[in-house]
């Protein structure tokens, strides 16, 4: 046992030793390489570290000058003129690496990827689309099909946005069902505005099949089921919306209590929305059950609801509405709810920043301004947000 521990303890210096030598070979190596590299190199470099890039890129230039059959300083320096907004210049550079040739199959795919971002920043999105394309099924994909979805994003291409974003999926194996059913989504809002009721409809079913928690394909459905005279299947579609995300009730709420109103199917909207109400209380949930209750059961049965939704959800929008209907609030209520409003309503804010305190400043704490509080509340500046 004591043998094989005295063993390692000999033999310890020799790895240091050995240690030794190995950093002394890669200095060596290292300030080899240094000393053939141009001194310009290194000015360039202390000037960008220094955060001046407008010096660095003369001093690049000049060098690049010398260097031409150098690929990496002149994609440097492409780069250097992208991040300065002068994208002429970037692109001059990787257009001319790329049309002299010579550069192996690797950097011919990162100069083309550099030149599609350039034509990107630049704004030229077709041309950007022509780059990005040429790197499909290359070892560069998947670094271009983020900024080709991007761009078909922008360009309102909802069919190629889809595309991409499948093909994005297969690459990475991160599935991105709720952004491909909003682009299925788009494409059948824009097929119901032009009346393409089949397309429509067809895009409103790919978009649940991509992601069928999409409560936008259900508001959409109902919409062109309604269009087309179908009142019990456009309830039916936003009746879907509690079981997908009841936090999206509000967006369905008033479309249910309108089409049962003019259906005449308000006695049975009334309970359905009273339900919702109790899942999501918020004022457009309260106002679609109000409209629904006060046509059906009458005034006395929308007051009592207002009255029992303001005493469980107290706020200032529904005690609004309590008053608009004659009923009158409690007063301890009122008193709960405008204590409330009013702490925020009686700061201070700062006109530079906005930052908002209880006390006066005559120096920001936020922004370090001077003189920027006025000696008036937030309520008398007029300022709600
Ligand atoms: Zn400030």
């Amino acid at each position: 046992m004591l043998e094989i521990e005295y063993w390692w303890l000999a033999a310890l210096p020799a790895f240091f030793a050995l240690g030794w030598a190995a950093a002394r070979i890669d200095i060596r190596q290292v300030i080899r390489e240094a000393r053939n590299l141009p001194k310009a190199y290194f000015r360039a470099l202390n000037l960008l570290v220094d955060d001046d890039a407008e010096r660095a890129t003369d001093v690049l230039v000049e060098l690049a000058r010398a260097e031409r059959g150098n690929t990496e300083l002149q994609m440097a320096l492409a780069g250097l003129f992208r991040r300065k907004g002068e994208t002429d210049r970037a692109i001059r550079i990787h257009q001319s690496l790329l049309a002299e040739g010579g550069l192996d199959g690797e950097t011919k795919q990162k100069v083309t990827l550099e030149l599609a971002l350039d034509f990107l920043a630049a704004g030229l999105l077709d041309r950007a689309e022509g780059e990005l394309r040429r790197l499909l099924g290359t070892p560069h994909e998947a670094r271009a099909l983020p900024p080709l979805l991007n761009l078909y994003a922008a360009e309102r291409e909802w069919h190629k946005a889809i595309e991409t974003a499948r093909r994005l999926e297969e690459i990475t194996g991160h599935p991105r069902p709720q952004e491909i059913a909003q682009y299925w989504c788009e494409v059948a809002q824009y097929a119901f505005n032009h009346s393409d009721d089949a397309g429509a409809g067809a895009a409103v079913a790919a978009a649940l099949a991509a992601n069928y928690k999409c409560t936008r394909a259900n508001v959409i459905g109902g919409q062109l089921a309604l269009r087309q005279g179908d009142a019990a299947g456009a309830l039916a579609c936003w009746q879907r919306v509690e079981l997908q995300n009841a936090d999206d009730l509000p967006l369905v709420a008033g479309l249910i209590a309108d089409t049962a109103l003019a259906q005449g199917e308000a006695a049975r909207a009334a309970n359905l929305l009273r339900g919702y109400w109790q899942q999501t209380p918020t004022v457009d949930v309260l106002d679609a059950a109000l409209r629904v209750v006060l046509a059906v059961e009458g005034e006395p049965a929308a007051r009592a609801l207002l009255a029992e939704a303001v005493a469980q959800r107290p706020s200032i929008l529904a005690v609004s509405r309590q008053l608009e209907h004659g009923g009158p609030p409690e007063v301890s209520t009122l008193r709960q709810l405008l204590g409330q409003h009013t702490r925020r309503l009686a700061q201070y804010r700062c006109t530079a920043c906005g930052f908002r305190a209880r006390a006066h400043y005559w120096h920001c704490p936020a922004c370090s301004a001077w003189e920027t509080y006025p000696a008036r509340r937030v309520e008398e500046l007029n300022i709600y947000d």
